[in-house]
């Protein structure tokens, strides 16, 4: 496995409406889309700088996996770090392979049109790690 860049790093917000004008202000430039991703119950908001974007992201619902992680961090923080991989499927039983456990065993559908898995935090010092392709690629 080798991946070519860092697609987003995913910033939990108790709100996009909180979030997006401090990074509006940051990054000199307006978000470009908000994409509801009900399957992950967030709503998310991008930016992009470079190669990689910023995901901003807001629980949609109290059982959401951005509710959870905002109870421990009430002001929001980083969630995730999302590498960009060419060939999902084969990555993921690459890792699998190597010992690190999986959230996904199979690509499932994220935001922006991207199929994504997660590998779990207890295999990887603790950083929820995100391997995302694009299928129109
Ligand atoms: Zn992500």
């Amino acid at each position: 496995m080798k991946p070519s860049h860092i697609e987003h790093i995913g910033i939990a917000v108790p709100s996009l409406e909180a979030g997006i004008p401090y990074y509006e202000q940051l990054l000199g430039q307006k978000c470009y889309s908000i994409e509801e991703v009900a399957e992950q119950k967030v709503k998310t908001a991008f930016f992009k700088l470079g190669d990689t974007k910023i995901e901003l992201l807001e629980p949609t619902s109290e059982d959401s996996p951005i509710a959870k992680f905002l109870e421990k961090n009430p002001k929001g923080g980083v969630h995730h770090v999302a590498f960009c991989v060419d060939g999902l499927q084969t990555a993921l039983n690459d890792c699998e392979a190597a010992g690190i456990q999986l959230i996904d065993k199979t690509p499932r559908k994220g935001a922006e049109g991207l199929n994504i898995g997660f590998l779990h935090p207890k295999s990887t010092f603790g950083v929820l790690t995100e391997l995302c392709e694009d299928p129109n690629k």
